[in-house]
């Protein structure tokens, strides 16, 4: 399986800022065969950079997109507006979740949505600092997971990734709220173990778990070396051009 570095740009850049980052960024890529490098830019950009791209060093996400086809929608893009401009997308951001309220139910709408139109989806999942207070991390993980992953064929289920994003643990510089690599490689084994007790062994094998939360480059190489961890989620070091390189470096190095 290859490892993801994906970086979710946010609501941040003009299209020209990300323009210019992205030349910035595929400048200072290398291409690597093993290595999967996606960013997120806002939706006004992704069409542009879509052209500017090289699809061999690096891919395109969004980070949301409506599960419904056409129609109206008013202010809404669906996936399939996102079709040949997106390789992967972004799906029920705990940010979307909190303070847009995304509910399970668009979420599962959205990754079906997703895989009919040839878009991979990213599926975002994570539990809240209460949420781990009253301990109900592994019950929300499972209800997250597979309610995410319900609408979803079993001839498809081998084409979705998992990040695991414990709340509590994005962009925050306070050590108690960074994530340790035991802490989450028990998470990890137990997404890993629902998915092996839900699908085919060959298929719940190849989905890819990725980790996000406060990553940047002193604690990326931690996270990428626990067991069952198939790559990173970025937001915050993926806005600066030396700290998602070295990330990527630093996965380069974790796989040689
Ligand atoms: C995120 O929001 O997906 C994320 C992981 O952000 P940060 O890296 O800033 O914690």
């Amino acid at each position: 399986m290859k490892s993801y570095i994906v970086g979710n740009w946010k609501m941040n850049f003009a299209v020209s800022e990300s323009s210019i980052y992205l030349h910035k960024l595929l400048q200072r890529t290398r291409q690597y065969r093993d290595i999967e490098v996606v960013v997120a830019p806002s939706l006004t950009a992704l069409q542009p950079l879509s052209l500017q791209i090289d699809r061999k060093k690096m891919r395109l996400a969004a980070q949301n997109a409506n599960p419904h086809d056409f129609g109206a929608y008013t202010g809404e893009v669906s996936f399939t507006q996102l079709r040949g401009i997106v390789d992967y997308c972004i799906i029920g951001h705990s940010e979307r979740r909190q303070l847009f309220h995304q509910s399970d139910k668009d979420i599962r709408a959205s990754v079906a949505a997703a895989l009919r139109n040839n878009i991979t989806p990213i599926l975002c999942i994570g539990e809240t600092e209460t949420e781990r207070t009253f301990g109900e991390t592994y019950d929300v993980l499972r209800d997250q997971l597979l309610g995410g992953l319900s609408e979803v064929s079993t001839e498809d289920i081998a084409k979705v990734i998992v990040a695991y994003e414990p709340v509590w643990a994005i962009s925050t510089t306070t050590d108690a709220h960074i994530a340790s690599p035991d802490e989450i490689a028990d998470v990890m084994q137990f997404l890993r173990r629902t998915l092996l007790d839900t699908y085919d062994k060959s298929s719940a094998e190849q989905i890819p778990l990725l980790y996000g939360g406060s990553v940047n480059p002193s604690n990326a190489g931690a996270y990428l070396t626990v067991p069952e961890v198939n790559g990173l989620l970025i937001g915050g070091a993926s806005l600066i051009a030396d700290q998602f390189v070295k990330i990527i470096e630093t996965a380069k190095k974790v796989r040689d």
